[in-house]
């Protein structure tokens, strides 16, 4: 029970938890946030508005943005995971293909390695938007665990990167930290 949790907590919350399952039941979140049902629709109405979410008969489903079929049946230069919509990457080296990343873990460790710079893109993860990687806001080890050990995500803004960790806990860092930080966590793992 939340009941004290503040509404845009409260959705940034479902956003996220959206992001992981891809459905959620306005029951299970009523119950979680201790309100009311009417409370959570009201939420949900607010998300679709934003397009951050699909309201569905009794729920709430992730919003399938087309982009993402795409991205999915790409697999991480990395690691070799499938790359899911929310987390994806791509890098573009010049005059190569471009290369995809599962997660910000992947791409980060990826661009550690690269000998140039080279043009990178990041999912934001609270919009679903891709953001220039060198100028994103990182937030490592949150209880979002999402694809690889240790979890890194991205965001478009510090103040984006600040209001998740607020409530999901874990490390914000800029690029330059977050680039040391995976490559160090990655080996002892
Ligand atoms: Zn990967
Ligand atoms: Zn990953």
């Amino acid at each position: 029970m939340m009941s004290d949790t503040l509404p845009q907590t409260r959705r940034d919350k479902i956003v996220a938890w959206l992001a992981q399952s891809g459905t959620l039941s306005i029951e299970q979140l009523a119950q979680y946030f201790g309100v009311s049902t009417m409370t959570i629709h009201r939420d949900l109405d607010r998300l679709a508005a934003n397009g951050l979410a699909r309201k569905v008969r009794g729920g709430v489903i992730a919003v399938d943005d087309g982009v993402g079929d795409a991205v999915s049946r790409t697999r991480c230069a990395l690691c070799g995971k499938r790359v899911p919509r929310r987390t994806a990457w791509i890098i573009t080296p010049e005059g190569a293909d471009a290369l995809h990343a599962c997660c910000a873990h992947c791409g980060l460790l990826l661009l550690r390695h690269a000998a140039d710079n080279r043009v990178a893109l990041a999912t934001d993860f609270l919009y679903g938007r891709m953001v220039n990687a060198y100028q994103a806001v990182y937030v490592m080890d949150s209880e979002v665990g999402l694809c690889c050990v240790p979890g890194v995500l991205c965001f478009a803004t510090s103040h984006d990167a600040e209001r998740y960790r607020a409530g999901f806990g874990g490390r914000r860092l800029t690029y330059d930290e977050a680039l040391p930080a995976v490559g160090d966590a990655h080996r002892h793992h």
